[in-house]
């Protein structure tokens, strides 16, 4: 509900104008995102790596329109990707593929995807696709499909929120790769999504023991609630292959580095461009206190 309406209100021209052309929005988005270039995150990915923790570099964009700004957002991955090959970072990708094409032309996306997919094989990292609203879901599965039977260095997110989503986890693990498991971070109709938290919580935890048991995939638990992390530690008691605790960037950093110093594999998404508006009222939405955060940083208090 809460979600809704934020996103509902961000959508809008006047907030969008009000936080993207003012020096408080930016400062906001400053928390959440490592910086408007490729450089910055790159020091940031470091400075987090030189902390024990990995990365996921993330180069902000969605729904693009035309095969020119998707072939434009592939270049900026390879670029991204030649960059945690020259520096040496502990890092890897994630992607979104609507950025990549997929919406208006699916084949234009494929085709990217195999570029990313093979540019981060030859440095040898890896390849995470993020999971966007529910109409893409299928066909966001489809390309990864495709894209981890022919590379294997890919990995993806699932929403513990979609009522699909156990279905789909168990169609994905005889591929190998890695899972992300998130809650959800869209406005979803309850025909598709659970709608309430604890509702969510219970199909996070779930899945989170279907991923644990498995010996095909590598879970990656994103979450940064405390119970459903002390389920995952707790689950992870009997799994002696890799898994790992992903967070985002900006996000409970004193948590990432405990988890990390307990030994845990820790990851942070670490999210970077000039295209940081949707991902920062994702950030909003899932926690008004953002907001107010945001609204202190207006009136300059
Ligand atoms: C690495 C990573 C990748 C993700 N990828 C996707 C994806 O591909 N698709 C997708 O739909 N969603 C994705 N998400 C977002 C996810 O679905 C949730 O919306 C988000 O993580 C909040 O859920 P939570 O599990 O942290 O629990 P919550 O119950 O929302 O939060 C638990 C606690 O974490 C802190 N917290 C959570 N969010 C914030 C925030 N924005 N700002 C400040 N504090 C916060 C608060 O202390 C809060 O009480 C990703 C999340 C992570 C961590």
């Amino acid at each position: 509900m809460m979600r809704s309406l934020v996103l509902g209100v961000t959508d809008r021209t006047v907030p969008r104008r009000l936080i993207t052309d003012t020096k408080a929005g930016r400062a906001v988005a400053h928390r959440f995102v490592a910086g408007d270039r490729l450089e910055e995150a790159g020091a940031v990915g470091k400075s987090l790596n030189d902390s024990g923790l990995k990365v996921s570099l993330d180069y902000l964009g969605e729904h693009v329109t035309s095969a020119e700004e998707a072939d434009s957002a592939t270049a900026s991955y390879v670029d991204c990707i030649r960059h945690i090959g020259e520096n040496d970072l502990d890092a890897n990708v994630s992607i979104k593929l609507t950025q990549l094409g997929m919406g208006f032309d699916d084949d234009v996306a494929a085709k990217n995807l195999d570029l990313i997919a093979s540019e981060a094989l030859a440095v040898g990292t890896t390849v995470t696709v993020d999971m966007e609203e529910s109409a893409h879901t299928e066909m966001t599965i489809s390309l990864y499909e495709r894209a981890q039977t022919t590379h294997g260095n890919l990995g993806i997110a699932i929403q513990a929120y979609l009522h699909r989503s156990v279905d789909d986890v168990e169609r994905l693990l005889p591929l190998g790769g890695h899972i992300r498991l998130c809650k959800g971070a869209y406005a979803e109709p309850p025909e598709l999504a659970l709608q309430s938290g604890s509702a969510v919580d219970d199909a996070f935890d779930r899945l989170t023991e279907i991923l644990m048991e498995s010996t095909e995939v590598k879970p990656a638990i994103a979450s940064h609630h405390d119970a459903r992390i002390d389920f995952a530690l707790d689950k992870a008691r009997s799994r002696s292959a890799p898994w790992e605790f992903q967070m985002l960037y900006g996000v409970r950093r004193d948590r990432q580095i405990e988890l990390a110093e307990l030994g845990h594999d820790m990851r942070v998404y670490v999210p970077y461009g000039e295209a940081w508006y949707p991902y920062l009222t994702r950030r909003m939405a899932e926690r008004p206190a953002n907001m107010s955060f945001f609204l202190r940083a207006l009136v300059g208090k």
